[in-house]
Order: C-alpha cells, then sequence, then structure tokens
C-alpha cells in the first residue's frame, strides 16, 4: 500500500479485473477438508485461498498456563512460501505475529470462553494462495472451522476489506489493490450484534469516506455472512440425513 505508481487500477469505471467498484471477488467456502481436525473450512476470495483448522476446546498443557475458571483461543496465521509469487521465507515473522493476534482478538468476542475452562481452542490458518485480503479471508475460514469443530459461540465472524484505488471507493481489495491503492481497511464484525471485532486501516481517508467504506465492508460482510450460514446448515443437515 502506499505506492507511488502510474498503474491504472480503474479503466473506464471499472477495476483492472473485470469488477465494479463495490463488487467482491468470486467467494467459495467449503467445510470439512481436514480429517485430523476437530472442524476445518477452506475459504475462497478470488485467488486468496485460506485454509483453517480448528482443534479443541481440549485440556490446555502444561498445566500452569491453564485458567481456572474459562477456556483460552490460541491462533496462528501463517503464510505458506508458496503462496506468493517470490517465495516467502518460511515460518512466523512480525507480520505473521501480528495478524496472529489480531485474528485471535477479533473472534474471541463470539466464544463462549466460560464453558471450557482449563482447556484452549486452537485455530491454524494456513494462507495457501495470497492476493490481498489474506486477513480477513483467514477470519471467514477460522470463524468456520471453529463453528464446525462445535465450539460454542455466540454467532459467527465475519470479516472483508474496503478500500481506495486510483480515487475511488471500493471493496474486496486484491493484491494489486492492496499495494497500488491509496487506503486499505480490514474489518470484521458479528453480524447479530452488529458489533465490530476488527479495524484496521492503513493509508489516507478523510472522515467522510472512512464513514462510507464502513458501511461497505457492513454490506459485503452480511453477503458472506449469508454463504457462511448456508455452507453451515448444508454440513449439518447432510449429518442429519
Ligand atoms: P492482507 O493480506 O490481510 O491484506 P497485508 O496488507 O499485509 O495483509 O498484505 C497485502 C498483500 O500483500 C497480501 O495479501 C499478499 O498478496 C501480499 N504480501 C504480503 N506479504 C507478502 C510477502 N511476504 N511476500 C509477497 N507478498 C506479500
Amino acid at each position: 500500500m502506499g505506492h507511488k505508481s502510474d498503474k491504472k487500477l480503474i479503466v473506464n469505471g471499472k477495476r483492472a479485473d473485470g469488477r465494479e467498484l463495490d463488487q467482491m471477488r468470486p467467494i467459495e467456502m467449503q467445510i470439512g477438508l481436514v480429517n485430523r481436525a476437530n472442524g476445518s473450512a477452506l475459504v475462497k476470495f478470488g485467488d486468496t485461498h485460506a485454509i483453517a483448522a480448528a482443534y479443541g476446546p481440549r485440556e490446555l498443557m502444561p498445566r500452569h498456563k491453564q485458567e481456572a475458571d474459562r477456556g483460552i483461543i490460541r491462533t496462528r496465521y501463517n503464510m505458506a512460501p508458496f503462496s506468493v509469487d517470490d517465495r516467502k521465507a518460511p515460518g512466523s515473522d512480525r507480520r505473521s505475529t501480528e495478524l496472529s493476534k489480531v485474528i485471535r482478538l477479533a473472534l474471541h468476542p463470539v466464544v463462549f470462553v466460560q464453558d471450557f475452562p482449563k482447556a484452549t481452542v486452537d485455530v491454524y490458518i494456513e494462507i495457501l494462495q495470497a492476493d490481498g485480503s489474506t486477513r480477513v479471508t483467514g477470519i471467514n475460514a477460522a470463524s468456520l472451522a471453529m463453528a464446525a469443530a462445535g465450539v460454542p459461540m455466540t454467532d459467527l465472524v465475519t470479516a472483508c476489506s474496503a478500500g481506495k484505488i486510483d480515487g475511488k471507493l471500493v471493496s474486496d481489495l486484491n493484491g494489486i489493490e492492496d499495494n497500488f491503492g491509496e487506503a486499505d481497511l480490514g474489518y470484521a464484525m458479528i453480524p447479530s450484534k452488529n458489533m465490530v471485532t476488527l479495524l484496521q486501516m492503513d493509508g489516507a481517508l478523510t472522515k467522510e469516506e472512512l464513514v462510507t467504506l464502513l458501511n461497505m465492508a457492513k454490506e459485503s460482510c452480511k453477503k458472506i455472512y449469508e454463504m457462511e450460514m448456508k455452507v453451515l446448515k448444508e454440513k449439518y443437515e447432510k449429518a442429519l440425513e
């Protein structure tokens, strides 16, 4: 983000990949592909693909890390070395440490941690392909994986990005838009409570632009929520057959 460039991100009112300004990329969601996990999900926003695997609630070891009256949530965000054009150095770095933390904070408010004292829910998020907005794609995958694992939750957390490119406000930034745009916003919410659990911004926006973008993000999140509820229902309807 923020690099000066002649790159045209909007041509004749449409984005370089053919999208309308408020259009998200094609979204796909799938549940239950990691056999060993208690719950898992694959979420694709265009060429950004995130897989999440949730384990637990399970006893937290070592014991001295346990909380007597509640459980904890641990998250790990990891970008696969092959997820970007130039191979990324494997392992954690400052960025992945930050993202693991903000993702955990974004998910925590929906979880009934009092229901599993001394235990942990561990959520691993692997970015298989990165083309912008990986943290929000990862949050959607993690939330679905936790729901599929049967973690006690009040609701899902849904997430999306929005930003400003070539002076226009747009939904769901891809990698080029994120890199060469003027501003980007990462947003997560609890739809049933209308509560925001992640809000990060990079770049410059006026107050009016920020308000518009927040509304755009909320609209996108509502659409994502419907899709997520649909895949979850399908899974459980199948299980009941
Ligand atoms: P987010 O993926 O949540 O938008 P960033 O703003 O940090 O988070 O990253 C934007 C995009 O930049 C990523 O989605 C990815 O396409 C690209 N990117 C991030 N880190 C790397 C990296 N180490 N190597 C190559 N591309 C990267």
